[in-house]
């Protein structure tokens, strides 16, 4: 592998080789996928704003005591992260009913959870990446109880900073999907990104989507939105 080599390419992004070993580039695309890639589109601007929006949330997380894979940002849609054995599993943390939760339990949309709700969902695109519980994750060995225990405590202590941050600027965190992995020292670190592609946001007073799911449920003004809530979090244009 040499610099720039191409070492996996997702739905939204591309991670490259860099010179140096533990070091890789995450380059976020436009494309944009759900139900598991069977819609496919183009959001313009979309790996900008999520770059950068993911820069600003690890840079603030950092700030608080969250160990993320974040190094720097290179350019817009470009960001240098460690790199990190990554756990396959996907850690859903729900402070509203929306999306999955309102199919599996009946309850209605934009119910509040009394607290926050945390599941695991085994990485697995062949599978349709299925819900799982902490047996069935010991069951296949995917990660140790240790490394559980501590991906779960960071998974509620993000949850719950994002959560109180964003409200102070208008937008309710329904719920969001984070990864982990770990670093060359075994340490848990925060990967991937954190963007309206993999959180939901709504308008905290008029309860209006802000996020992917205006392009997964067609409801328009798709880039309008990630850029209404580039700007209100970052407070740039
Ligand atoms: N999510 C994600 N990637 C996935 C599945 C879900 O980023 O492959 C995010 C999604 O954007 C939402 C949260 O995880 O913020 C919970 O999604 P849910 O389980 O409700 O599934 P969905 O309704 O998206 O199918």
């Amino acid at each position: 592998m040499s610099v720039g080599d191409k070492i996996y390419e997702g739905k939204a992004k591309i991670l490259r080789e860099t010179e140096d070993p533990l070091v890789v580039i995450q380059d976020f695309k436009d494309d944009a996928t759900a139900f598991n890639a069977l819609k496919k589109g183009t959001i313009r601007g979309k790996g900008k704003i999520n770059c950068t929006l993911s820069t600003y949330f690890f840079s603030y997380l950092s700030r608080h005591g969250i160990p993320t894979h974040f190094l720097s940002q290179e350019s817009e849609h470009v960001m240098k992260i460690k790199r990190l054995q990554m756990i396959p599993l996907e850690v859903v943390m729900r402070n509203i009913v929306a999306g999955s939760l309102a199919k599996r339990t009946g309850l209605p949309e934009g119910q509040p959870l009394p607290k926050p709700v945390l599941e695991w969902y085994y990485k697995r695109d062949d599978l349709g990446d299925p819900i799982v519980n902490r047996d069935h994750i010991r069951m296949m060995g995917l990660a140790s109880d240790n490394v559980l225990r501590s991906v779960e405590s960071l998974a509620r202590r993000i949850n719950d900073l994002l959560a109180a941050h964003l409200l102070e600027k208008g937008i309710l965190l329904v719920d969001m999907k984070l990864e982990f992995g770990t670093d060359s020292k075994g340490v848990v670190l925060l990967g991937d990104e954190i963007s309206g592609d993999t959180c939901r946001f709504w308008d905290s007073t008029t309860k209006e989507k802000m996020d992917k799911d205006r392009f997964r449920q067609d409801l328009g003004q798709v880039e309008e939105f990630y850029q209404e809530v580039f700007r209100r979090v970052t407070g740039h244009d």
